[in-house]
């Protein structure tokens, strides 16, 4: 899973095959390593079966978009770095590919010398970071470097808060209880105040849920649950 030094493990994910041809053996040359499929199932399921290092993924596909293609693997909890390529220049289309986690984008027709040159830019910001991370929105918790991210900063959270926001972030878009929270996070049969937990809320909520939109959300006389608010 790491980029190395003769490259990087590619999935280069296009329906046209000229374009998918040239840029596979492009990249090789480069390289490296390329797997290239021609249609957005293809893709989820060779990413999620082996993630690669990085994936270059056409928006436009026959059988979904790029974008759907995105959120599946997100889902899944795969979150390998993605960099789309559009013949859509539209500004609508990169905002939704970023807001999505994407790492880059390209527009056709491209430089393959700048697009080498961008993936190697991802390749070496991601290295070694991408196993494992939880993101939620823009915040990112990376549980093998013990550290949390909000657009890319790093916030300073105790080892507590850090448990209790892996935990809701473990757990992103489902309710959890505070007697679910309790047993996770304190791990011993805690006897005193459930209370304990919705202080623990607000110290993480002045840390990492300062900005909008709010991604620790009450649901009253249930818990909580981390999600990225439906627009
Ligand atoms: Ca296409």
């Amino acid at each position: 899973m790491t980029s190395g030094t003769g490259g990087g493990r590619l999935l280069v994910v296009e329906d046209e095959a000229t374009v998918r041809e040239l840029l596979a053996a492009t990249l090789r040359f480069a390289g490296f390593e390329v797997t290239s499929v021609a249609t957005a199932g293809e893709a989820v399921v060779a990413a999620i079966g082996e993630p690669p290092d990085l994936v270059l993924l056409d928006v436009m596909l026959p059988d979904m978009d790029g974008f759907e293609v995105v959120r599946r693997l997100r889902d899944r909890r795969v979150t390998v770095p993605v960099l789309f390529l559009t013949a859509r220049d539209a500004q609508a289309d990169k905002v939704t590919g970023l807001s999505l986690g994407a790492d880059d984008y390209v527009t056709k027709p491209f430089d393959l010398e700048e697009l080498i040159a961008r993936i190697r830019a991802i390749l070496r910001r991601t290295a070694g970071h991408h196993t494992g991370v939880l993101t939620v929105g823009a915040l990112a918790l990376d549980p093998d470097g013990h550290q949390v991210t909000r657009d890319g900063l790093p916030l300073r959270v105790t080892a507590t808060e850090f448990r209790l926001l892996r935990y809701l972030m473990e757990n992103a878009g489902h309710v959890v209880s505070k007697a679910q929270i309790l047993d996770r996070v304190w791990h011993y049969d805690f006897a005193g105040d459930a209370s304990i937990v919705d202080t623990y809320i607000s110290y993480l909520r002045r840390k990492v849920d300062v900005g909008e939109p709010r991604l620790i959300q009450t649901v009253h006389g249930v818990g909580y649950v981390m999600r990225e608010p439906r627009r």
